[in-house]
């Protein structure tokens, strides 16, 4: 019988020979040339009838290669020492550039077309494309000309683009010396990293001390690339006319000041609670105070329990159906169907993904399982994407499938707290029950709190550019601890060359693509919200989450939340996030007896 923890590509594509892939990938390319053909120049004067069949066609021509392209990249990722999933992975990546640049001329006439008839957003005909549209229309304001779009494209490559490259070659290549267990070795940035959770404090501790240490070294390199590229982005947001620099992010993510600074309030306020768990967090480990470097520490005494692989499918399908059985049998479907790659080799990518498959209304799962904890826990995260995909796939059209950054994690994450509850459930000991509620604020003190403080440094990089200074290494360097510091307070003893650590934040280098921090603090604190609504309310809930789910990107946050009967505008929503996580702190301080 075939090994449940390999995955089965075969249904993605109607013959596996890479060959004839390769040829389904050359029509791709072709049929993008003749979607060109047909379309460009055209587009300004589409009517609604045009539009929709425009829409269409865009999305038949993706769907027609979907199995294809998922193919080549799920292949690559699960063996990408072998000869042939590189070959497809390189013919992959050509063919979507390629299709790429000969589609890339509809975004820009379709913005242009909206610019000329807005009207078209309130058209029946398009009723199922609505919101889609609308987005779309919310940016036309800050479109420039067609020639000075061209133009932005072309001299951010060589820009902002290059800057953003040359930070992550220069993180890549660096190397770092460590002594482990009386031998000198030199590591790479991610084998080095992996000791900042290693139960020895002093590995912890000289991993991150010779990590930042090494980073601030070229913190020349670091601050040009980040004062370019926030200096860009402020310049950009003059010409495009937006009165903010948060302001582009929000349209992209379908969300509004006022949930932002809802939410970003709550989260300031509450600062003392996160504070109080690195108070207990140091007790645990018999400390004073907390180290930066022990805030990844397992906790000692922790039970080392291991999951076989039927242990963690049985306690995973039992958490999602205590919530709703029907999730329970699109999780036996996923396993049933081997729609998992879980089994640790060696040329696998790192980490773990779920990978949508909306014409087969399903997903694949990549991760290495090794009967861990926190295996289980990202067997469970990535399964809740799934879930998602299962929902939104059968209830939207390709484009309003996916759920924007801010509620894309609202399956995974909620799935993580059902598995938190069957877990303590079944604990058999004071050490176990800490141990995963540790994991649950460790988790949920980094997402919400430490991202929180990203947010905040982010902003004041463009204060203090409009203000006029100068951003070298130190400015900011001090920018990130006055941020960091206002949401740790006293609770943590900081290494001092951790002031360099913004260094290796590759988020702050991605060109157009500023903020992408707060949707991690929004997404955390609104599954801990609706977690805390679902085990007030019951049963009645779960229909709601199945809603919200299945909604894709068809409504905004807000609406899709305000359908559900709640205001993710107000404090009092993003509260009850606050509430839930400290319920289980206090579950904690009980087994911890303080
Ligand atoms: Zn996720």
């Amino acid at each position: 019988m075939a090994d449940e923890r390999i995955w089965d590509l075969s249904q993605l594509v109607e013959d596996t020979n890479a060959d004839s892939i390769i040829a389904r990938l050359d029509r791709l390319v072709a049929d993008a040339g003749s979607f060109k053909r047909k379309y460009q120049g055209k587009i300004a004067a589409l009517d609604a009838r045009g539009l929709l069949a425009f829409l269409e066609e865009r999305d038949a021509l993706y769907l027609r290669y979907e199995g294809e392209m998922m193919y080549c990249q799920l292949s690559y990722a699960a063996n990408s020492t072998e000869a042939v999933p590189k070959r497809l992975n390189d013919s992959v990546r050509k063919a979507g550039t390629k299709a790429g640049q000969e589609m890339a001329f509809a975004d820009i006439e379709f913005g242009q077309l909206l610019k000329g008839s807005p009207g078209l957003v309130e058209d029946t005909l398009l009723k199922e494309y609505r919101h889609y549209l609308e987005k779309a229309l919310a940016k036309v304001p800050h479109l420039l000309s067609e020639t000075e779009e061209r133009l932005i494209m072309a001299k951010d490559q060589n820009g902002v683009d290059a800057w953003s490259q040359l930070q992550q070659d220069w993180l890549s290549t660096r190397t770092f010396r460590m002594d482990v267990d009386g031998k000198e070795k030199e590591l790479a940035y991610g084998e080095i990293i992996s000791f900042y959770s290693d139960p020895d404090p002093r590995k912890r501790k000289d991993a991150n001390s010779i990590v930042y240490t090494n980073l601030g070294k070229d913190e020349i390199v670091w601050a040009s690339a980040v004062r370019s590229i926030c200096s860009d982005h402020l310049e950009m947001c003059e010409w495009r006319k937006y009165a903010h620099p948060l302001d582009p992010s929000l349209l992209d993510n379908d969300v509004d000041r006022a949930t932002i600074d809802a939410l970003m309030k709550v989260m300031r306020e509450n600062a003392d609670v996160y504070r109080r768990y690195l108070r207990l967090k140091a007790k645990l480990l018999g400390k004073e105070k907390l180290g930066n470097w022990d805030l990844s520490a397992p906790l000692p005494n922790a039970p080392d329990r291991h999951y076989s692989w039927q242990d963690a499918r049985r306690v995973v399908t039992a958490a999602y159906g205590s919530f709703d059985p029907q999730f329970a049998d699109w999780v036996g479907e996923m396993y049933d169907r081997r729609h998992l790659d879980a089994e640790p080799r060696k040329g696998k990518a790192s980490g773990a993904f779920c990978s949508y498959w909306y014409v087969g209304k399903s997903a694949y799962i990549l991760q290495s399982f090794n009967g861990r904890r926190g295996d289980v826990y990202t067997q469970m995260h990535e399964l809740g994407h799934a879930i998602h995909a299962y929902l939104a796939s059968r209830a939207q059209k390709l484009s309003n499938f996916s759920a924007g950054s801010c509620i894309a994690e609202t399956g995974s994450i909620f799935g993580e707290l059902l598995l938190t509850d069957q877990l303590l459930k079944e604990s058999t000991s004071r050490e176990e029950r800490l141990a995963v509620l540790d994991t649950v604020w460790d988790e949920f003190g980094m997402a919400a709190f430490q991202v929180s403080a990203r947010f905040h440094f982010e902003q004041t990089m463009y204060e203090a550019i409009k203000a006029g200074r100068f951003l070298d290494g130190d400015t900011v360097a001090e920018l990130w601890t006055k941020a960091r510091n206002d949401v740790y307070g006293d609770a943590v003893e900081w290494l001092p060359e951790m002031k360099w650590e913004w260094t290796m934040k590759m988020h702050y280098y991605i060109p157009n693509y500023r903020f992408y921090n707060y949707p991690y603090v929004f997404a955390q604190l609104f599954v801990f919200a609706l977690y805390r609504l679902y085990r007030e309310q019951g049963k009645v809930f779960v229909p709601k989450m199945r809603a919200l789910l299945s909604a894709g990107s068809s409504r905004s946050p807000a609406d899709l939340a305000a359908e559900q009967g709640f205001d993710i505008r107000t404090e009092e929503f993003w509260q009850k996030g606050i509430d839930q996580a400290e319920e289980f702190l206090v579950m904690m301080e009980k087994d911890a007896g303080v």
